[in-house]
């Protein structure tokens, strides 16, 4: 896992790379059960070459200890390692450049639950779905080059931010999950 993202910090595959300051490939536990995965690095992800440590990782970290989590107890990276320019969305050629690092970090760390943050996130696995219905649902799903994988989609923590209505969502959303990962290890036995 430390091979592949020094491999991911040298990745000049899409023209993101040349406009920003730091690759962020991710950050966290390399064994974890769960994994976050955000839409794409931010100003200050960019600045620091971490992903959520701006005013929305404040609030993921918030959402992490309302469920007895500590960033350490996560691995935590986004559809794109890139900051976009002016925070625009990535596009379709973007994601797919990134595709194959994503896979990559799944399949090495194997969590027993992706996290997707946000519908950028969500779209990149469930294409189909809409976050407003699939929000704080689980989906396990096969996935072509990955395998089968189980994907609890939640709004992106800068949602609730601009939209102070959807913090308790979020909460909500978050405290299915230590239940949710006793469900995934008994259905395994
Ligand atoms: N938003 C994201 O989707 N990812 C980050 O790393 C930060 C903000």
């Amino acid at each position: 896992m430390d091979d592949l993202t020094q491999q991911i910090k040298l990745c000049q595959q899409c023209q993101l790379r040349s406009g920003c300051n730091n690759v962020v490939p991710g950050e966290g536990n390399f064994n974890a059960e769960i994994m976050m995965i955000g839409e794409g690095p931010g100003k200050n992800e960019d600045l620091r070459g971490k992903p959520f440590v701006g005013a929305a990782g404040k609030f993921l970290n918030e959402l992490l200890a309302d469920i007895d989590l500590k960033r350490e107890n996560v691995y935590i990276t986004n559809v794109v390692k890139c900051r976009p320019p002016m925070n625009r969305d990535p596009l379709i050629e973007e994601i797919e450049a990134c595709k194959e690092w994503l896979n990559q970090q799944i399949l090495a760390i194997k969590p027993k639950l992706i996290v997707l943050l946000g519908r950028h996130a969500m779209s990149r696995f469930l294409p189909n779905l809409k976050i407003s219905e699939a929000h704080g649902r689980a989906f396990r799903r096969e996935i072509e080059g990955l395998g089968v994988f189980v994907f609890f989609p939640v709004y992106h923590p800068a949602a609730a931010l601009y939209n102070g209505g959807m913090r308790p969502v979020l909460i909500g959303d978050f405290r299915k999950i230590p239940k949710l990962l006793k469900v995934i290890e008994t259905e395994k036995e």
